[in-house]
């Protein structure tokens, strides 16, 4: 026995900062989606075996997994079995539900434990767990009644936010309140659900940028460049490196990522959405515990791709450097897109279209492109913005 496995258990961490899950071990993935997908993609090349546990049979990550369990994220037998036949394991999504978690934790090593989950898996917890980190988020209420309702939105003013407490993504699960007269519509519409209220003072924000940082249960923390972030319909369209504000500004936007990737005692990635106002402002809308769609950059344009920083983190291996190799856009690729793109990707002029502009190409391997369905995206790699966006446009893909 060595020394590490003499000292006492430290129930709140869930993981042993000694321990270091070498390449040749198994990594199991909850979750068989395209973040499961590329992590499997970047372990693979590091050595790494992958199992993964998803319902759809031959979902993105089990085609590249060396196996996949095909069953619901809820079912006790599925998530024994991947625990039997993982040396560690890791989630793609964060809504995971608390009971398989004690389980998996129970059964096998999940050194990102439970804790970040059931914070992040609760806005109001999440806002609580930022604020006490010293890090802004925008003015919030919690929500009880329609009575409470009328009373923040009175005091925060028209426009404000009312969102689900859980559930809710991509802009699913709010409401702009823009008058007082739609504030019973707004509370009946969300309280349906029967959970918790959350109500936001609005921002009126010039930018929304993010940052991903890494942490290691050594102890080793690394941020990645922020992003600039345009969604369309509420869903990320584009993610653009260097974010386009000041030097001072994205230092503090990576401060604050890591003061929260410490004090949550964060192991893996955190995703940290902000908002950046005309003033120079910063605050935190919402965390991801896990690689983010707006950390897809990473992959040509950083020396270690955030898939790659991932599995270092959760393995306990020394994390690569996050610095940025090249300006870079990445724009999503949607399943309206799909057919279009892939016409445009054959013909010599993407590559030539705009000088100086590589375009990567990624497709997660889902056999239905439905409209607004994530199928892929392209990383277009140069160090003038508008070259990428007049890639894009040329294109004709994006309309
Ligand atoms: P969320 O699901 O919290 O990421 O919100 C989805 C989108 O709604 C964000 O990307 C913003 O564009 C917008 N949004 C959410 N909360 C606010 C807020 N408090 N003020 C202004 N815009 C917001």
């Amino acid at each position: 026995m060595n020394a590490a496995e003499n000292k006492p258990k430290n129930l709140a961490r869930p993981y042993d900062p000694s321990k270091v899950i070498p390449p040749g071990a198994t990594v199991g993935v909850l979750g068989g989606g395209q973040l499961g997908r590329m992590l499997a993609l970047a372990g693979r090349a590091m050595g790494y075996r992958f199992v993964t546990l998803d319902p759809t049979p031959d979902a993105p990550c089990g085609q590249v997994a060396d196996r996949q369990i095909t069953a619901p994220y809820h079912d006790a037998a599925a998530a024994r079995q991947l625990a039997e036949l993982s040396d560690v394991i890791t989630y793609e999504f964060e809504n995971v539900d608390a009971d398989v978690t004690a389980l998996l934790m129970a059964q096998s090593y999940v050194p990102q434990g439970s804790r970040l989950l059931h914070t992040t898996q609760h806005r109001l917890r999440e806002k609580r767990a930022i604020e006490a980190a010293g890090v802004r988020v925008a003015p919030y209420r919690a929500i009880a009644s329609e009575a409470e309702l009328l009373e923040a939105v009175q005091a925060f003013g028209t426009p404000c936010v009312l969102k689900t407490a859980t559930g809710g993504y991509d802009g699913k699960g709010q409401w702009v309140i823009r008058q007082l007269a739609e504030v019973p519509d707004a509370y009946s519409t969300l309280s349906r659900a029967g959970g918790e209220l959350v109500l936001e003072q609005f921002v009126r924000f010039a930018k929304e940028i993010s940052v991903i940082a890494a942490r290691s249960p050594r102890g080793e923390v690394k941020a990645f460049p922020a992003a600039e972030n345009v969604h369309v319909n509420n869903i990320l369209h584009l993610s653009i490196v260097p974010a386009r504000a000041s030097g001072q500004v994205l230092a503090e936007a990576e401060r604050m990522a890591v003061r929260i990737a410490e004090a949550l005692d964060v192991v893996g990635l955190i995703a940290v959405e902000m908002f950046l106002t005309e003033e120079g402002e910063l605050f935190v809308n919402e965390l991801a515990p896990r690689p983010h769609n707006s950390g897809h950059y990473t992959m040509e344009a950083c020396r270690t791709s955030q898939f790659e920083q991932h599995l270092r983190a959760v393995c306990n291996l020394p994390l690569g450097p996050a610095k940025l190799l090249s300006g870079v856009v990445m724009v999503n690729v949607l399943g309206q897109h799909v057919q279009p793109l892939l016409e445009w990707m054959v013909r010599p002029e993407s590559q030539t279209a705009v000088p100086g502009v590589t375009a990567k190409l990624h497709l997660y391997g889902k056999s239905e492109a439905k409209d607004n369905r994530k199928m892929g995206h392209v990383n277009l790699l140069t160090d003038n913005v508008q070259d990428a966006l007049d890639w894009i446009e040329r294109s004709g893909v994006w309309k």
